[in-house]
């Protein structure tokens, strides 16, 4: 009886179950202008209420040249000890010194003044201040449109690149809309229909090895006309779709101290993927593990992680100056670690930075210190002075001209 009861059940629920990732995956263009007006309301209403920390994001010097495409670099977890770090563990010089443009953000959430990942990467895609572990939803847990939601809707191409899982808090705010950061399958239901043109991260098991469900959203993410992969591409291997995921890792990528080095050849591959785009690009480009290096009080992980991430900054720095039509904006969404430079420190290189940076840490958490942003090409200048993180989304929104 028991058995047939199950028989009866799995009979009934397979047909649905099965439907899931197709209705998922068959949003039509009007439903997901739907979407998007639906969430934009909520957005509207939640600004309807007086925060005094926010403001309209109205352009210093509205005559300025506009971008075409933005290039959004987030190092997560880098403060200006991590730079610093970086910088003298690397002979005196990183790329970053290459923009002349540079302000700091205050990075407090609506909860806490020591924001976390999800909040922070909320301000950014969103334009508001959030609870820590929101991934596109406001205090209400209502969804917000985003950065990238708004660049699809106006037919420009978008992408995402991270070290982390590509479900983590950063990448998800981008496309996602969940109350909270740790509902890594939820996430991923949302990316098939998020009109993303590229995105490389780790994080392959949350599509395909579920543990809340059955659903294949690997599948599903080939319905929506998604090549997937498990490699960056090598020469000569073209890409069979307009639109690509590649899937770096099963689960978290290792940290750069342990073999992973593709944060290079992913944004360029990114980049090559996006540059032509007719009406213009947006690209979110993560740094994820510069934390990890901070929460593990580990000089040497974080210092690996500031020159890799550095690394691909000097090879968008390039891109982006001889194209002349794109902005680069690179900040991070908090400190991690209370990061110091003690007495004891050398400029004398060592076998690590264990060996050259006397570390100080006060945390193991982030902690509530302004960060620095860093800006180069049309409309960089917007980004100097001190404001509020939420104000780098009307920034952009603006130089971009994005309607919401
Ligand atoms: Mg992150
Ligand atoms: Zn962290």
């Amino acid at each position: 009886m028991k058995n047939l009861v199950t028989i009866v059940l799995l009979a009934f629920c397979w047909p649905l179950m099965a439907q899931m990732p197709a209705q998922q995956a068959g949003l039509s263009p009007a439903q997901i202008r739907a979407k998007l007006d639906s969430l934009k309301k909520a957005k509207r209403a939640f600004h309807a209420r007086p925060m005094a920390e926010e403001s309209s994001g109205v352009l210093r010097n509205d005559s300025a040249k506009r971008p075409k495409n933005i290039i959004f670099m987030i190092g997560d977890g880098m403060g200006v000890s991590q730079i610093t770090a970086g910088m003298y563990t690397n002979g005196n010089y990183l790329n970053l010194e290459r923009a002349v443009h540079v302000g700091l953000i205050k990075t407090h959430s609506s909860d806490d003044l020591v924001t976390d990942s999800a909040a922070g990467a909320t301000s950014f895609a969103s334009g508001i201040k959030t609870y820590n572990g929101a991934i596109g939803v406001n205090t209400d847990t209502v969804s917000v449109p985003t950065i990238v939601e708004m660049a699809e809707a106006q037919g420009m191409k978008t992408g995402l690149v991270a070290t982390s899982t590509i479900v983590h808090a950063t990448p998800a705010c981008y496309f996602s809309h969940r109350k909270s950061r740790a509902l890594y399958e939820e996430i991923a239901l949302d990316l098939p229909t998020s009109g993303i043109d590229i995105f490389i991260g780790g994080g392959r098991q949350y599509f395909d090895m579920r543990v809340t469900d059955t659903l294949d959203v690997i599948r599903t993410l080939q319905e929506e006309g998604y090549d997937i992969r498990n490699n960056i591409f090598r020469t000569g291997q073209e890409p069979i779709s307009e639109k690509i995921g590649i899937f770096t890792h099963w689960d978290q990528p290792k940290p750069y101290l342990t073999g992973r080095d593709y944060l290079v050849p992913a944004s360029k591959f990114a980049l090559e993927h996006l540059k032509d785009a007719e009406n213009g690009f947006f690209i979110m480009i993560e740094g994820s593990q510069i934390d990890w290096g901070g929460h593990a009080n580990n000089s040497d992980y974080i210092v690996t992680e500031m020159i890799e991430f550095d690394k691909a900054i000097g090879e968008i720095m390039d891109f982006v100056e001889a194209d002349g039509e794109t902005l680069l904006v690179i900040t991070a969404d908090h400190e991690t670690g209370g990061y110091a430079i003690n007495p004891g420190s050398s400029l004398t290189p060592g076998a690590t930075a264990n060996d050259t940076i006397a570390a100080g840490f006060t945390t193991g958490h982030h902690t509530a210190v302004m960060v620095p942003v860093f800006a180069m090409g049309p409309g960089a200048a917007e980004f100097s002075g001190i404001y509020e993180n939420t104000e780098i989304f009307f920034k952009m929104q603006a130089l971009l001209g994005l309607k919401e």
